[in-house]
């Protein structure tokens, strides 16, 4: 079989501890990976003034896929700094966000769950262009739609819900407020869903599809939004299986795909070695999906599942297993 090569960024805080017990579970998975370490976040801006190195991108570039801890912002506006994984989506083209929200047995969590949140990972309210006027009275902020964006993000959603079983689609959006900005992505996507005729497709309004999702999570399978709703609406859905301890994420371009655990670098319990690694170990079995290999990411979810359902537990799930008993005892139920 062949060899992978992975770029493993660690990044700050408890991806210091969450990426060498991914790495460890994928080293038992009995597949071949050539592991490239690079580096990013607020410790490297600190360090050498960029937290996203060009070292960095052209190591992600030359990888078959990366996977990347978290990465620390501070609160205030630090000159020179910018945030390293939003830097990355725009920089290598990572349109599509990701993130599955599936039932696994930790406290909290409703069954039969079994959804995909695809996220537009480029543009929206997210192009960042914020205007303020007479002396910060007014402010207007800019929302971009384009055709193109809308195109590859439904093109993108489409093809997922091909491979579910379900094959259905929900296209989550506000055009009867917005009908020009709104309306382009919920027409460009609603033509293209003729391309797929076997995928059951639907419209529904935002709001309406966040109550839905609160009551009937279960008859959701991909569920296709713009970026901001898309940010929103896929805490929404991890918080419905059992929140950040095991959220995991994908952001997916034509070249390049990083997947991430949703959590943060979390500096209260950095450090500890109790930070639980179920999300990122989770985020490693969507990249072996993206990397075609389906059968040891299915059997790498049970083994997570297994050791989440038997212990040991880290102290977030009420526990007392470091970050890297949890990982040892996923790689022994592999
Ligand atoms: P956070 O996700 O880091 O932490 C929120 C809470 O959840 C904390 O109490 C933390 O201890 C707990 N938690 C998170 N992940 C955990 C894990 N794997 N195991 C056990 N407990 C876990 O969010 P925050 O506190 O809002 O942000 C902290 C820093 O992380 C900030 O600098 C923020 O900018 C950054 N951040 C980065 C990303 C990313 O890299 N994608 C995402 C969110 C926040
Ligand atoms: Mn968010």
């Amino acid at each position: 079989s062949r060899t992978y090569k992975i770029c493993l960024i660690e990044g700050d805080g408890i991806g210091h501890e969450v990426i060498p017990a991914a790495r460890l579970v994928l080293e038992a998975t009995g597949l071949k990976f050539d592991f490239v370490e690079a580096e990013a976040g607020w410790e490297t801006f600190e360090r050498i003034g960029t937290s996203v190195p060009e070292e960095t991108v052209e190591k992600i570039s030359a990888s078959d896929a990366t996977l990347f801890g978290a990465a620390s912002s501070p609160n205030k506006k630090v000159p020179g700094f910018f945030g390293a994984i939003r830097y990355l989506r725009k920089r290598l083209d990572l349109f599509a966000n990701v993130r599955p929200a599936k039932y696994h047995p930790v406290p909290g969590a409703r069954q039969g769950v079994d959804l995909i949140v695809v996220r537009e990972n480029t543009e929206g309210l997210y192009v960042e262009q914020e205007r303020s006027y007479l002396n910060g009275e007014l402010a207007i902020a800019d929302t971009v739609i384009t055709r193109k964006a809308s195109s590859r993000i439904g093109e993108y959603a489409l093809k997922l819900a091909m491979t579910r079983p379900r094959k259905q689609l929900h296209v989550a959006h506000k055009a009867n407020v917005l009908p020009l900005t709104q309306g382009l992505f919920l027409n460009t996507v609603l033509e293209q869903a003729r391309n797929y005729p076997e995928v059951k497709t639907q419209d529904i309004i935002i709001d309406n599809c966040a109550m839905q999702l609160v009551i009937r999570p279960e008859r959701f399978d991909v569920l296709v939004t713009t970026n901001l709703f898309g940010d929103i609406i896929s805490d929404l859905t991890a918080g419905l299986v059992g929140g950040l301890g095991i959220a995991a994420s994908g952001n997916i371009g034509l070249n390049n795909a990083i997947f991430e655990p949703v959590h943060g670098s979390a500096p209260d319990i950095a450090g500890k070695g109790i930070a639980n690694p179920a999300a990122t170990i989770l985020s490693a079995a969507m990249m072996l999906d993206h990397l075609g290999e389906h059968e040891t990411a299915r059997r790498l979810e049970r083994a997570v599942d297994r050791v989440l359902e038997n212990g040991p537990r880290t102290p977030d799930l009420g526990g007392e297993a470091s970050t890297e008993a949890f990982a040892r005892a996923v790689a022994a139920a592999l």
